[in-house]
């Protein structure tokens, strides 16, 4: 029989409204399994660790992902798979956190949580939690059928560092427009094979616990002013995330160029993703994004701006060098991007 480990952290799923203030606040994971005896059921082993202290996701942080990162190393030898019982709001961003923490996984790491909670009559966490389960035990040939870190929501099963938060008011909270799903629930539960990724080698999962954040942002918009950018750049962290117009393109201003150019040569690393959710970074197709390739901006292809900006966390906790955290930030990793 399989045994599954469910990690609760927090989220929705696990609120309640206080009846005086009216606002939603998080519940033990015994009044969970209250709302669940179908629990029960299903054909496997399930232990639960409750964090201590169970949080809304937007408090998550990187302290809080090692915590995670080291729970499943210490488990995964016992347990056929993870379910992690996130709030929706960050889940995108833990989950790409994870893909990049854990290499060689060679077990499911399902994330999973609900736009109302579990208690509430029109609950979309009963069939979520449900699912994700069913998922983290399903095996062919004795072997795990989805080893990768995942989203499960509203019958999608979307691969971690894909998928972002879409929409906060419909069920359909998730979308991966750049990467097709990677399992779908219907009548059955059928999985994308040819989509899924297997570990090279799944004999020895590593854990990486070092992320550094000494990450910045720089969103780009028609009159960003050079102070705003001097300051951004000149911020004391070592990556920044520039989120760039269509196929990752930015004005050819020389003060702007200049200053991305003094940047990187101060030893800062520069990625450049785009704005737009679907499509790729394409450096060098226009002119307004020829000179990034010069002065040697790192290009982020079709990555997500949570999976950016975990990756650049987790490279530069692997390498005090910018040009190998620049090559490893073009190379697919964990299948975060298509390079073409
Ligand atoms: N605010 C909640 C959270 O992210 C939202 C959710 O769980 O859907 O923790």
């Amino acid at each position: 029989m399989s045994q599954i480990l469910i990690i609760y952290t927090g989220g929705t799923i696990g609120m309640m409204s206080d009846p005086v203030t009216k606002v939603l606040k998080p519940i033990n994971f015994e009044q969970i399994m209250d709302n669940v005896p179908e629990l029960e059921k299903l054909n496997c082993r399930i232990k639960v660790h409750s964090f201590d202290e169970i949080i809304d996701s937007s408090n998550m942080n990187p302290e809080i992902w090692s915590e995670l990162a080291g729970l499943i190393q210490s488990n995964y030898h016992d347990n056929d798979g993870f379910v992690i019982l996130h709030g929706s709001d960050t889940m995108a961003y833990t989950a790409s956190a994870l893909s990049f923490m854990l290499e060689n996984l060679g077990k499911p790491i399902i994330f999973t949580g609900s736009q109302l909670p579990i208690s509430a009559i029109r609950t979309d966490a009963k069939e979520n939690l449900m699912t994700a389960i069913e998922i983290a035990k399903a095996k062919k040939n004795d072997r795990a059928r989805v080893p990768e870190v995942c989203i499960y929501f509203d019958y999608k099963l979307f691969r971690g560092n894909r998928a972002f938060k879409y929409n906060s008011s419909k069920f359909e909270a998730f979308r991966s427009p750049n990467y097709p799903i990677l399992a779908e629930s219907g009548v059955h539960l059928r999985f994308s094979a040819n989509d899924i990724r297997l570990p090279e080698d799944e004999s020895s999962l590593i854990v990486h616990n070092n992320l550094v954040n000494d990450v910045g942002v720089l969103k780009l918009y028609p009159g960003i002013s050079p102070k705003v950018v001097e300051n951004i750049l000149s911020a004391d962290v070592r990556g920044i995330v520039m989120e760039t117009f269509g196929a990752g393109n930015t004005t050819t201003d020389s003060w702007f160029i200049d200053l991305l150019k003094n940047a990187i040569d101060s030893g800062k690393v520069i990625l450049d993703i785009s704005q737009c959710k679907v499509g790729t970074v394409e450096l060098g197709r226009y002119e307004t994004s020829k000179h990034l390739k010069d002065i040697g901006v790192a290009n982020g292809y079709d990555m997500t701006f949570e999976s950016a900006v975990t990756k650049m966390m987790y490279l530069l906790g692997q390498s005090d060098d910018p040009l190998q955290v620049k090559e490893w930030l073009e190379t697919d990793l964990r299948g975060e991007i298509t390079v073409s």
